[in-house]
């Protein structure tokens, strides 16, 4: 069987590298079929173009090829979903080679407009899809995000740097590298706290047609756990969270992007 194609989807250039990093890196590691697409871009050229480098150095640094990575020209803060951005997508996803058995994007559970327009500009381009909602510390919402998926950070060291490498956000304090991984660190400490790691979670979209989790898993090489396991046996796999493992509170304070 070929190797899983995982597909990471961000609003803005620095997304997954907060939401996703590490996942993203042990992707690259593990040899699967890995593209990224980056839905919006800023409307002055030399921002854009800041930014279009920052990030590809991010994700160079996490393993994915410049050649491997959609920038998609829609308007910063504008994300709309309508026939011609799904048509778009689903355009230039095709001609990048990119299929993805696996989408990884924003959760809806996120107050930024254009991150739940990426959820939802996700769900409508594709079809049979097991689509990973990411949470971003600087939007989400906390009372209703309810994660099933977590991965635990193995190369914290690693997602620094590519954080690191988004130099104009942290520059203007859109980004504050520490706050990032206090946040997968939270996340640990209420999710997963037998793990005593930070660790990134995502919930977890089904469409018709996708594959079971337990199979999207198995393809997935044991870089995601269900949670509630304590080991990667795919305990506590049948049963969704519940109200009792929502995040209750997390990432108080924080300025909204
Ligand atoms: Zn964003």
């Amino acid at each position: 069987m070929s190797p899983l194609s995982l597909l990471f989807v961000g609003a803005h250039p620095d997304d997954i590298e907060i939401g996703a990093g590490d996942l993203a890196r042990a992707a690259c590691a593990a040899e699967l079929d890995v593209h990224v697409a980056i839905l919006t871009r800023e409307r002055d050229p030399s921002s854009a173009a800041r930014r279009s480098a920052e990030a590809k150095a991010a994700l160079r640094h996490l393993g994915v090829a410049p050649d491997r990575i959609l920038e998609a020209p829609f308007p910063d803060g504008d994300l709309r979903v309508t026939s011609s951005t799904v048509s778009y997508l689903r355009g230039a996803l095709t001609a990048l080679g990119c299929d993805p058995d696996v989408v990884v994007t924003h959760t809806r559970s996120d107050s930024h407009q254009d991150h739940r327009a990426a959820y939802d500009l996700v769900l409508s381009t594709f079809r049979g899809k097991t689509i990973l909602g990411m949470p971003i510390r600087y939007s989400f919402l906390p009372s209703d995000f309810q994660p099933r998926l977590i991965r635990p950070v193995e190369c914290e060291d690693a997602k620094a740097i590519a954080i690191d490498r988004h130099a104009s956000q942290i520059a203007c304090g859109r980004i504050r590298p520490d706050e990032v991984s206090r946040f997968d660190e939270e996340l640990g400490e209420q999710i997963a706290p037998h793990l005593s790691r930070p660790v990134e979670a995502f919930d977890v979209t089904i469409q018709l047609g996708a594959p079971s989790l337990i199979a999207t898993l198995t393809r997935l090489r044991g870089l995601l756990q269900p949670i509630g396991a304590r080991a990667s046996h795919g305990i506590g796999l049948a049963a969704p969270a519940g109200p009792d493992d929502q995040v209750q509170v997390l990432a108080a304070g924080g300025a909204a992007r």
